[in-house]
């Protein structure tokens, strides 16, 4: 019998990639998915061979229960994402990130199931200390900044999938995803990489907040997939917050400008105040580089896809995308 799984976010961007993989492993998959940044397209290539529910999973507990009861494997990816969409929609994003977590970690628990959570760099906050280790501080800004809640909301998250696995021996994995980028990934909630190609393809100018100088590492979402999945069926990684994501560190005007050379683009590059593209008294992040050495332990975590192939895939889909393929 194939192992069963449900695949929380299944229709947004990593998780529709995490489907398809799982498919190709010849699993059997059921995706739960609001559609509130999730794309029903995004599944078309798999659609006939998984099981779907687009509704909202915090408003059907009992249904969930079920569900979990019925599954092997439990992915939930199903969070609000994007610095655009937490900052401007605060509170339906703290409720998405922690309640539904923390309900989908409590049913886990119950049935014992195998979870791998998704969690994110931005757990790190503003330390500067990079690379960052998972068991590294944390460095929050004032509750007074929208941005912060999206951290603190995510490392609650945390919090209770460790409170959950030492309590009740729930078999739990959180990854903390380090700007993956890819085929699929919408230039709409504030995501840099879709935006800057979006922007270059349709002629507008390519949008560099800041001085630019700020810097990230981008993954290719295939090489991050495996690596849950394996995480996830690890039993030493039980228990443990893993950080996924490639160390090759680009600033975000060099991206730009790699940008406006592939697209062969004739979009100037703008510098927008941080004040103007979010509001005022936000603040960005210098570096975020992950410190892999854990997941090159547990599940032998490797980076395959370079700068170069990440924009050379990110841009023949938005091409695709905007000419309806
Ligand atoms: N950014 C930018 N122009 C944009 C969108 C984002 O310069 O149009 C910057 C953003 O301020 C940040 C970096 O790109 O410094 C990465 O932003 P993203 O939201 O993709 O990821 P995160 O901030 O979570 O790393």
């Amino acid at each position: 019998m194939p192992i069963r799984n449900l695949v929380t976010g299944g229709a947004g961007f990593i998780g529709s990639h995490l489907v398809e993989h799982l498919v190709a492993r010849g699993e059997s998959v059921t995706v739960w998915d609001d559609l509130s940044t999730g794309r029903v397209s995004n599944l078309s290539r798999v659609r006939d061979d998984i099981t779907t529910i687009f509704s909202d999973i915090n408003t059907d507990a009992a249904l969930l229960d079920t569900v979990i009861q019925r599954v092997d494997v439990v992915y939930h990816l199903a969070a609000a994402v994007g610095v655009d969409l937490v900052v401007n929609r605060p509170i339906q994003s703290m409720r998405t990130n922690i309640a539904l977590a923390e309900l989908v970690i409590e049913t886990c628990a119950k049935y014992r199931r195998p979870m791998f959570l998704a969690s994110t760099s931005e757990v790190y906050g503003k330390s500067t200390r990079v690379p960052f280790q998972e068991d590294d501080d944390v460095c929050y800004g004032a509750t007074t900044k929208h941005r912060w809640s999206y951290a603190m909301s995510k490392a609650i998250d945390e919090f209770y999938l460790l409170c959950y696995s030492d309590m009740f021996g729930l078999p739990g994995v959180a990854g903390r995803l380090f700007n993956t980028v890819g085929p699929r990934q919408v230039p709409f909630h504030g995501m840099v990489l879709p935006r800057f190609i979006h922007q270059a393809l349709t002629g507008q100018p390519i949008t560099v907040y800041g001085d630019g100088n700020q810097r990230r590492c981008f993954t290719h979402v295939a090489d991050i997939v495996p690596a849950i999945v394996r995480l996830v069926h690890c039993c030493e990684a039980s228990g443990q917050i893993v950080n996924l994501g490639s160390s090759e560190e680009i600033s975000i005007l060099d991206l730009a400008h790699r940008v406006k050379d592939k697209t062969k683009s004739e979009s100037p590059i703008v510098h927008v105040p941080y004040e103007l593209a979010y509001r005022d008294g936000f603040e960005d992040l210098l570096r975020r580089v992950p410190d892999t050495s854990k997941a090159k332990r547990l599940v032998d975590f490797k980076v395959t896809r370079s700068m170069d192939n990440i924009l050379c895939d990110a841009i023949t889909h938005e091409r695709a995308a905007m000419s309806g393929a």
